[in-house]
């Protein structure tokens, strides 16, 4: 097991020193308590440098220029399709679509598939998604006369894998569900219930939500046997405006491109086009060639930590919070999620007392604490649960329970100071 404190080490937002007669730090600092990963991992060094050296000193394009510099912008950028490939367990890089994000990634596979949908068909969700994971499909929906069915959930904060089952049909063409939900951290067996939805209709296409999955265990995508996958760069300590869109390979070259442009044609006039093949067909326009470079960065650092060294650790943390959580606060504290620690991710919302979330967090922030309040993009389960927001504490390796105890620290005297 590795320690957080060396851990730290690899992320520059810890050495840097606020200004002196700062009160809290506004960019990070030694005393910094991030406990918001599920919005966006913070960034090792090895991953700015990444990203840095391409634009100081390759930064040519990709997949056009003859010279040295874009052939090897051109080689490192297609390295980080194959690595991205090993690391979820595709069985090839040209299953792996880049994209500028978990959202861009899901709209995408939403308008791929809308040409083989028909007015009454289906579309299932769950009452747990992200709204990228909810609206995309909604609107594919409504646009198209679709059925669109959100699954409720369990009292445990689990997928109701009864009413799913009986919910599809033979009119059933795709259902959405995450792998962990960003709210409840409630981890779903995903290849169970993939093998359900198609042993009930083995058409139905299955989309998997894997954003805050895949930089906190090992995924396999094509041992869940999913036709695609979503998941960000940035929640894997990587940069922003990356993604993946995974798709199967017997489903992409089905499949025609809904974005024109360049980069994605072998021949093009006003009579013709020729489009490139998976995946490249998908991609039109210049993408975020840095960004790619410095994910495939982020690749290599977690491979180096190992991902089940990095599950296990937050497993312990999260085991801790919870019982810390319980045994400080007891009765004034409902943790929303499943909360018995093997189905639930380093994930933790909850409400205390009649304390608004917003004031939770927003104190916790002037004491160098970072974590979430609000919905969380994820109305349609708060309201599943009557609740209008909650806080959010989420893990990542350089959490300690040092970081776990100051937080609770910090809650105790918010309690005691808005019950007066
Ligand atoms: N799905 C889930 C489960 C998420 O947690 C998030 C980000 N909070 C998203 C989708 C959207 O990701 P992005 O904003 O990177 O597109």
């Amino acid at each position: 097991m590795f320690s957080p404190q060396t851990i730290k080490k690899d992320f520059p937002i810890f050495t840097y020193h606020p200004a002196r007669n700062a009160t809290h730090s506004v960019a990070g600092g030694p005393d910094l308590v991030y406990l918001d990963s599920a919005a966006t991992t913070l960034k090792p060094r090895v991953v700015i440098e990444a990203e840095k050296e391409y634009l100081e000193h390759y930064s040519a394009n990709i997949a056009r220029g003859l010279y040295p510099l874009a052939e090897k912008a051109t080689e490192k950028f297609e390295m980080v399709r194959e690595k991205v490939s090993t690391f979820i367990g595709a069985e090839s890089a040209k299953e792996i679509i880049f994209t500028s994000g978990t959202t861009d990634s899901l709209n995408l596979a939403a308008r791929l598939l809308a040409s083989r949908l028909e007015a009454g068909d289906t579309i299932i969700t769950t009452a747990m998604e992200h709204h990228s994971n909810f609206l995309p499909w909604k609107e594919l929906a409504k646009k198209n006369g679709l059925h669109f069915r959100v699954i409720p959930l369990t009292e445990k904060g689990t997928i109701d894998i009864e009413i799913l089952k009986n919910t599809i049909d033979e009119r059933t063409k795709i259902v959405a569900f995450s792998a962990v939900s960003n709210v409840l951290g409630t981890i779903n067996p995903v290849k169970e219930i993939t093998t359900l939805i198609k042993n009930i209709n083995p058409s139905t296409i299955v989309v998997i939500d894997a954003a805050q999955a895949v930089s906190h265990m090992p995924i396999d995508v094509s041992e869940w046997n999913a036709d695609f996958v979503a998941f960000s760069g940035h929640k894997m300590f990587g940069p922003t405006g990356v993604g993946i869109l995974y798709g199967k390979s017997s489903l992409l070259n089905t499949l025609s491109p809904v974005t024109f442009g360049g980069g994605m044609v072998i021949d093009a006039c006003a009579d013709e086009t020729v489009y490139k093949e998976a995946p490249y067909r998908f991609e039109a326009g210049t993408p975020n060639i840095g960004g790619i470079i410095a994910l495939g960065t982020a690749i290599d650092y977690m491979k180096s930590i190992g991902m089940e060294n990095i599950q296990k650790y937050e497993h312990t943390l999260t085991v801790y919070a919870l019982n810390r959580l319980r045994e400080t606060f007891g009765e004034n504290i409902h943790i929303i999620g499943p909360t018995y620690p093997e189905k639930q991710s380093g994930i933790i919302a909850f409400t205390l007392s009649t304390i608004h979330p917003h004031d939770i967090a927003a104190t916790l922030g002037e004491h160098d604490i970072c974590v979430r309040a609000g919905e969380h993009c994820a109305s349609p389960l708060h309201k599943s649960l009557g609740l209008h927001a909650t806080t959010r504490i989420s893990f990542s390796i350089y959490n300690s329970k040092k970081d776990i105890d100051k937080c609770i620290a910090i809650l105790e005297e918010i309690q005691t100071m808005f019950s007066k």
